[in-house]
C-alpha cells in the first residue's frame, strides 16, 4: 500500500492548513476509521517541527493513548536511549506513527486503517521536510518504501526516499518492541542502525554546506 491513499484529495489532512500544529488540531477530531471509537485521544506526533530526523513507528499503545505522545512506554524508553546513544535528544527529532490512534489490545493496524491515516503522515512529511527517516519495524517500512519485503531483510541499509517534495534517506530498523522481545543480537543490530543514521545525517549536513 502506498501513501497515495484511496481518500486522495478529499482527506481532511489536505485542507488542514500549512502548519504542523494546525494539521494536528484537525487530526485530533479525525473519525475516518474504526480506531476513532476506541481511542482516548489522537496521538499525532511529537518533536521539532523542522527536525532533520523523523522516526515513524506503528501505532500508539496504551501509555501513548493515555498520554497523547508517541513512544512513552517501555519501547519508547528504548527508543529514547537509542536516540541519546547517537548524541541527540527526543527534542531534536520528530516522532510519529503510521496510525495515530491506538488499535484495540495493541493488535496490528489493519490495511483500511493504515490507508485512512496515511494522508496525516504525508502532511507531516511535507511540513517537517526531514533529511533522514527511520522506519521502526514492518508497518512503517512497508508503507514508506511501498514494499512487501520484511524488516529483517531491509534493516541495515539505506534507501532514497522522494515524496511530497521531500528528498531524504530512509533507514529501516527493528521496532523497539521487537528489540525488547528479542534481546541481545537485535539490540546490537539496532544500535548499529542508529550509527548509520548518525552518519547519514552528517552526510546530509556536508551536502548542505557544499550546496551553499
Ligand atoms: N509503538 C509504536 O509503534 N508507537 C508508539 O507510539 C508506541 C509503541
Amino acid at each position: 500500500m502506498s501513501l497515495d491513499s484511496f481518500f486522495g484529495s478529499n482527506h481532511p489532512a489536505r485542507t488542514a492548513g500549512d502548519s504542523l500544529a494546525g494539521v494536528a488540531t484537525v487530526a485530533a477530531t479525525c473519525d475516518l476509521c474504526k480506531l476513532a471509537g476506541g481511542r482516548t485521544q489522537v496521538v499525532f506526533g511529537v518533536g521539532r517541527a523542522d527536525a532533520d530526523l523523523l522516526f515513524v513507528g506503528e501505532g500508539p499503545g496504551e501509555q501513548e493513548d493515555l498520554k497523547g505522545e508517541p513512544f512513552v512506554g517501555r519501547a519508547g524508553q528504548l527508543l529514547t536511549q537509542l536516540i541519546e546513544g547517537i548524541g541527540l535528544t527526543r527534542d531534536d527529532v520528530y516522532i510519529a506513527n503510521v496510525v495515530k490512534c491506538r488499535p484495540p489490545g495493541n493488535r496490528d493496524p489493519q490495511p483500511d486503517e493504515i490507508e485512512a491515516c496515511a494522508p496525516w503522515l504525508d502532511r507531516q512529511l511535507e511540513l517537517i521536510r526531514p533529511r533522514a527517516i527511520v522506519t521502526l519495524g514492518n508497518f512503517a517500512t512497508k508503507l514508506l518504501l511501498d514494499t512487501k519485503d520484511g524488516i529483517t531483510k531491509l534493516r541495515g541499509r539505506e534507501f532514497p526516499f522522494s515524496r511530497a517534495g521531500v528528498d531524504a534517506v530512509l533507514l529501516p530498523t527493528f521496532h523497539p518492541s521487537a528489540v525488547l522481545r528479542s534481546g541481545g543480537k537485535a539490540l546490537a543490530e539496532a544500535r548499529a542502525d542508529f550509527v548509520r543514521v548518525k552518519r547519514a545525517l552528517a552526510r546530509a549536513d556536508r551536502g548542505a554546506v557544499l550546496a551553499e
